[in-house]
């Protein structure tokens, strides 16, 4: 009999993991003690790192000390460092030390939740951690939720179910070209995409004109309805956001669910990175009418301090992603199918990593206390932040404030404003990106890392003034 190839690959041995293992978490420790000595920005030139490395991987393995070594010299200058507390572009984020030591668990228990039987801990702890969430946000206690890698896909899948419910013959036949899908000028491009995945059609997705603060103006909306309808349209979907990608702009979702009602349409709210300010009482005022949605999406991996991947979705007719998705083939079978939740059942995706783990962690070491209090400080923060810009001649507030976003602009041009932007980014000290907003281009200043200071919020503020074309205006 064939004993096999005696020179095959071994695992490393529990000495040799240890030992390098012990050097990664001392690595990471290091790195989250002294990041603010990285450039935010990697300061390589497209295509160094590729140049930098070999073109055919190696024949003969390596040792971990080599692997390392080339990691710290090659990878990490090629690093844009999305968890430097100065990282202030798109949407700031942070992966959190509990959500880390959670991430390296779930690497390394390698476990598959395609259904309970496959791990019951990925399927059981899922369940038991959004139900936590689902609480501290308010939602209704009823609501269902799943983890899903991003928002974008999240869509997709409220999408999905809204068209099931409309038109439950389009996934055995294809769907009719009728359905019209609702959204604002200002949500993000994952709804187009969802339904152009869909098959919706492009040109069936209608921009919802937005009020002078951003927000979705619910009586263009119903004329669209209405105008749609006498064409001889279907409207089925309308996807309303709590913290547009641009502003944070809150669109008046009560409103918007009377004309989901009014018109029977499938209501889904993206508080992709809006959603955590739920927590805060203060702030659930902003997020009225939510619990009267059919889908919600948030990212844990946006604003809670969660490595990334990690986004939710809640419905309150998750039978209506089963039967837009559900197909089991025969392996896939399990003698608890009737008593327990199989997430394969909920989407397009098989495979499911432990996401729940991290977010568990997380949700347990900081409590409700500690997310609240780190999210107020970002909030208070760019409160201030905002005062101080607005109290300078030289520049303007672009935006409401709802959450942890400015939106701002040096009073001159387009281009001088690009400058100061890229001139403030090229120090490595922050990062700040960019919109458009009324046709102008305006500077975003978002606050979301754990690890973010009073001082690197107002340290970044006295660069841009030192930036700007001509000398800032006291603001003092
Ligand atoms: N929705 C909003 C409001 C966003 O700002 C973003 C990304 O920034 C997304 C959805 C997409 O998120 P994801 O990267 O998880 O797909």
């Amino acid at each position: 009999m064939a004993r096999g190839n005696s020179e095959r690959i071994k695992n490393m041995s529990p000495e040799e993991f240890r030992k390098s293992g012990h050097e990664v978490v001392d690595w990471i420790a290091g790195y989250l003690e002294n990041i603010r000595q990285y450039p935010v920005l990697s300061r390589n030139s497209p295509g160094d790192l590729t140049a930098a490395l070999p073109q055919r991987a190696p024949e003969a393995g390596e040792p971990m000390d080599r692997i390392l070594d080339d990691f710290r010299t090659l990878i990490v200058p090629a690093l844009t460092h999305w968890n430097h507390p100065a990282f202030f572009g798109y949407f700031s984020t942070s992966a959190s030390g509990p959500g880390i030591l959670g991430e390296m668990l779930t690497a390394a228990l390698n476990v598959n939740g395609m259904v309970w039987k496959s791990c019951p801990a990925v399927t059981e702890l899922e369940q038991v951690t959004l139900a936590w969430l689902r609480e501290w946000m308010g939602l209704p206690g009823d609501w269902f939720g799943v983890i899903n890698d991003t928002a974008s896909i999240n869509v997709f899948h409220a999408i999905a179910a809204a068209r099931e419910r409309m038109e439950p013959t389009a996934r055995s036949i294809g769907g009719s070209g009728k359905l019209t899908l609702y959204t604002s000028e200002e949500a993000h491009s994952s709804v187009e995409k969802g339904a152009i995945a869909l098959g919706l059609g492009q040109q069936n997705v209608r921009k919802v004109p937005v009020d002078a603060e951003f927000r979705m103006r619910p009586d263009a909306l119903r004329a669209m309805i209405v105008q749609d309808l006498a064409a001889g349209k279907q409207p089925f979907c309308i996807v309303a956001t709590t913290g547009t990608t641009s502003t944070t702009s809150v669109d008046p979702v009560a409103a918007i669910a009377d004309i989901a009602e009014q018109y029977g349409l499938w209501l889904h709210v993206d508080a992709a990175y809006g959603g955590p300010a739920a927590i805060l009482p203060e702030l659930r005022p902003l997020f009225d009418g939510i619990e009267r949605a059919d889908s919600l999406v948030v990212n844990p991996h946006k604003w809670l301090f969660t490595p990334s991947d990690c986004s939710l979705l809640y419905t309150k007719h998750p039978d209506m992603l089963c039967r837009a998705f559900s197909l089991v083939p025969e392996y896939l079978k399990t003698a608890q199918d009737t008593q327990a939740v199989n997430l394969m059942n909920y989407g397009v995706p098989l495979g499911r990593r432990f996401r729940a783990l991290k977010l568990w962690f997380i949700m347990r070491h900081y409590g409700r206390e500690g997310v609240c209090a780190t999210l107020r400080n970002h909030i208070a923060w760019a409160r201030e932040l905002a005062a101080v810009v607005e109290a300078d001649p030289a520049f303007e507030v672009c935006a409401p404030v709802p959450f942890s976003l400015v939106c701002f602009r040096y009073r001159g041009s387009d281009a001088q404003n690009q400058e100061l932007m890229d001139a403030v980014n090229a120090t490595g000290k922050a990062f700040l990106s960019h919109t458009v907003l009324h046709g102008r281009f305006v500077i975003r200043w978002a606050l979301g890392n754990i690890a973010t200071t009073h001082a690197d919020v107002f340290d970044t503020w006295e660069l841009v003034r030192k930036f700007a074309p001509r000398p800032a205006l006291s603001s003092q």
